[in-house]
C-alpha cells in the first residue's frame, strides 16, 4: 500500500495561493528529478539506454528542461512539440518523432531538426521521401495485432490505428533498404497505464524476436528499438509502483536469450514513457467554492474538466486530499465536481472524505501528466496556471492562467458591428 503523502505543508500551498490563485497545477520538482535519476539507474544495466520524455504528457519547456538535464531526450508527435523541443535546446537524435497521420511539414521539420523519425505506416515511407527525402537513420512503428493482449486505456492492438503489420514491416525495410537508408530501429508501443512489469518484457521479447527474423531475412542491422511507453502510476493507493528493475531485468534476459545469441549485439534501449514520468509528482489545487446537498451531496469546486479530464472521460481515479483534515475520518459520502455544464464534469464519485467546508483546498494527486496538457476552452472555461516548487522549497509560475482576452485572441471583432 502506497501513501497518499504529499510534498508540501498547507502553511506552503496558502503562501502559492497568496500569490497564485486556485486552480493551479503544482510540479514537485524534486520528485521528479530524483524518479529520473532512479529510472536511469535501473535501466542503465541495459545497453545504450536512453529516455524519450512524451511530451505530450506535460508539454511545458521548464520541465523538459529539467528532465534534459537529467540525461533524457524528447518524444514529440507534432510541429508545436518538435518546436518546444528545439526552444528547450533537444535536438538531433535527442528527439523521437513519433506521429501518427502526420503532414509533410512536421516530416520536414523533425528532419531539419535531425530527430529519429519513426513512421506509423508504410505508405509514410514513400510520402517521406518525395516530400523530404528519405534520412540516413528510420524507425517503423510495429502494431502486433492479435499477438499481444491490449490493455483498458488503449484498447486492443488489433482494433488501434498506429503502426505497421508484421508483413508490412518486412516489406517496409525492404525499401528503406534499397534506397539505401542505412540505421534502422524498431518501435511499438502497445499499452497504457500499465502496472504490470511483466508486459514490457514480453514486448520486448516480441520486438526482439522480430528483429532477429526481419534482420536474417534483409541482411539489415538493427541500431535500436524503442518499446514505446505506457508504464503506469498507482493512482489508487492500494495500488504499487512499477518496479523499474524488475523490467529492467527481464529485459536484458530477453537481450541475452535473444539478441546476444543471435549475434546481434549492440542493440540500443529507449523508452519514451511519459505518465510515469511526471505523472504521480504533479497536484491540482483547486478551493471548494459550493457545497449542494440534494439527491446526493456534492463539493463543488473552482477548477473543472478543462483543468483535468481523465476523470470525466475515462472514469479514471484520482485521490483528493482535504487538506489539513489528513487526520479526520473519511466519513462523508460526496461527488467533487467542476462548474461545466456536462455531468460527468466530477473529480470524483460517492468519494469517501472528511467533511468538507466551503473555502477548503482540495489537493488532487498525480496529475503530472496527461492533466493540464489535456485541457481546452469549452463552456468558456479557462486554463489553469503551472508552478513549478524547487527543491529548495521556493515556487515559480512556469506558465500563466489564462485570461479571458486569450479565450477572445482568435476571434476578430472588428467586423462585427457591420456583419449581419
Ligand atoms: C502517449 C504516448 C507515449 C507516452 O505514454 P505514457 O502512457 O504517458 O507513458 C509514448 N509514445 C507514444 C507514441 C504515445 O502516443
Amino acid at each position: 500500500m502506497v501513501l497518499k503523502t504529499l510534498p508540501f505543508t498547507k502553511e506552503k500551498i496558502s503562501e502559492i495561493i497568496a500569490q497564485y490563485p486556485t486552480p493551479f497545477h503544482l510540479y514537485d520538482e524534486k520528485g521528479i528529478r530524483e524518479n529520473a535519476r532512479r529510472l536511469k539507474e535501473a535501466f542503465g544495466i541495459l545497453e545504450g539506454f536512453q529516455e524519450f520524455f512524451a511530451v505530450k504528457a506535460l508539454p511545458n519547456p521548464y520541465i523538459m528542461k529539467i528532465l534534459k538535464e537529467e540525461g533524457f531526450g524528447a518524444d514529440c508527435s507534432s510541429l508545436p512539440e518538435l518546436l518546444l523541443a528545439e526552444k528547450t535546446g533537444i535536438i538531433g537524435e535527442l528527439i523521437m518523432f513519433s506521429s501518427n497521420d502526420t503532414p509533410a511539414e512536421e516530416f520536414r521539420k523533425a528532419k531539419e531538426l535531425g530527430a529519429i523519425i519513426n513512421l506509423d505506416d508504410i505508405s509514410h515511407i514513400k510520402f517521406l521521401e518525395d516530400e523530404a527525402g528519405l534520412p540516413e537513420l528510420l524507425c517503423c512503428r510495429y502494431n502486433p495485432g492479435p499477438l499481444k493482449e491490449g490493455n483498458a486505456i488503449i484498447g486492443k492492438p488489433e482494433d488501434a490505428k498506429y503502426g505497421f503489420t508484421r508483413e508490412q514491416l518486412f516489406e517496409g525495410y525492404k525499401y528503406m533498404r534499397d534506397k539505401g537508408v542505412k540505421r534502422f530501429g524498431l518501435h511499438t508501443m502497445v499499452a497504457s497505464n500499465e502496472l504490470n512489469p511483466n508486459y514490457f518484457i514480453e514486448t520486448a521479447r516480441i520486438l526482439f524476436e522480430l528483429i532477429v527474423e526481419i534482420s536474417r531475412e534483409l541482411g539489415i542491422r538493427f541500431e535500436f528499438v524503442n518499446l514505446g511507453g505506457g508504464i503506469g502510476i498507482p493512482y489508487r493507493p492500494e495500488q504499487e509502483p512499477v518496479p523499474y528493475n524488475v523490467i529492467a531485468r527481464g529485459v536484458r534476459e530477453e537481450y541475452a536469450k535473444i539478441i546476444e545469441a543471435n549475434d546481434l549485439a549492440p542493440l540500443k534501449i529507449y523508452l519514451e514513457c511519459g505518465r510515469v514520468i511526471t505523472g504521480p509528482y504533479g497536484y491540482l489545487i483547486t478551493k471548494v467554492r459550493h457545497i449542494k446537498h440534494i439527491y446526493k451531496d456534492y463539493v463543488g469546486t473552482d477548477a473543472c474538466m478543462a483543468n483535468l479530464m481523465r476523470p470525466g472521460m475515462y472514469g479514471a481515479y484520482h485521490h483528493i486530499t482535504v487538506l489539513g483534515k489528513e487526520k479526520e475520518q473519511p466519513a462523508f459520502k460526496y461527488d467533487v465536481t467542476g462548474s461545466l455544464c456536462e455531468n460527468n464534469d466530477k473529480f470524483a464519485v460517492d468519494r469517501m472524505l472528511p467533511e468538507v467546508k466551503r473555502g477548503d483546498i482540495l489537493v488532487i494527486h498525480d496529475t503530472g501528466a496527461h492533466g493540464h496538457a489535456m485541457g481546452f476552452n469549452y463552456n468558456g472555461k479557462l486554463r489553469s496556471a503551472e508552478i513549478l516548487l524547487r527543491p529548495d522549497g521556493s515556487f515559480v509560475q512556469i506558465r500563466r492562467a489564462e485570461t479571458v482576452d486569450d479565450y477572445f485572441a482568435t476571434l476578430d471583432l472588428d467586423n462585427l458591428a457591420s456583419f449581419s
